[in-house]
């Protein structure tokens, strides 16, 4: 049992392994957990199937806004469904890796789905939350703010290890894929990807997952512990 009690966020581009890092946290401080990508991916699955251009702003809007959206919280599992169908697979393929950031790059998709955030964040007594923009605009109040990084070839390897790539041709498409995606994030006008002002910026470039995991648990109990 953890007695941990609080919101970590956890912000940063593609391809750091922040997505692992956050469950395991999660699991060591005995907290829910909360993807907010995986949130976007199934806006943008929504979008798809409505058939709408990724150009009409009001009518993505709107596709996102007449879907039901389910998100689980919990660590050991992953449950996201659209209109009741499981899309935890679809999510992370090309169609929808490739359409997610103008989906979300539009302020009414956005609007919605932090309303949603706050709301699943608000029933757990402690929650680890990531994403882009948690530090930023999501939780500005959170117990601790990490922003994680790694140098650019480094998150392309890992991202192609993932996905079990090996060709040099595709390592370089998945990384240019990749720049362009954390560009897009970075340069849109609503809620931008950077580091919050408060966060604890941490390089992953020369530390492996455990090491990553292992500080970020200490800071959450330290914060935790120094507030008491
Ligand atoms: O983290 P993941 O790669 O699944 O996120 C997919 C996309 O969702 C990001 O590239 C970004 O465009 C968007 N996103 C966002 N805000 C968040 C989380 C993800 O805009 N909090």
């Amino acid at each position: 049992m953890s007695d941990f009690r609080g919101q970590v966020t956890l912000d940063g581009p593609s391809g750091t392994g922040k997505s692992s890092v956050a469950r395991d946290v999660a699991r060591r401080l005995d907290a829910a957990y909360l993807d907010t990508g995986a949130m976007y991916r199934a806006a943008t699955v929504a979008v798809l199937d409505a058939g709408v251009g990724l150009d009409d702003k009001v009518a993505v809007a709107r596709a996102v806004a007449d879907a039901k959206i389910e998100i689980g919280t919990d660590a050991a599992t992953e449950v996201v469904t659209v209109d009741g169908v499981d899309v935890a697979e679809r999510i992370r393929g090309a169609e929808v890796t490739r359409a997610v950031s103008p989906v979300s790059a539009v302020p009414a998709v956005r609007r919605l789905l932090v309303a949603r955030q706050r709301e699943l964040v608000a029933e757990a007594d402690a929650v680890v939350v990531e994403g882009r923009d948690i530090g930023t605009v999501v939780l500005p109040d959170a117990t601790l703010k990490i922003y994680l990084t790694a140098a650019p070839e480094v998150r392309a390897r890992r991202r192609a290890g993932q996905l079990g790539v090996t060709d040099p041709g595709k390592i370089a498409a998945l990384a240019s894929d990749m720049r362009r995606r954390d560009e897009y994030d970075s340069r849109r006008a609503d809620s931008p990807l950077r580091p919050a002002a408060d966060a604890v910026v941490l390089d992953s470039t020369d530390l492996d997952r455990e090491a990553v995991v292992d500080r970020v648990v200490e800071l959450a109990r330290s914060t935790v512990a120094g507030r008491a």
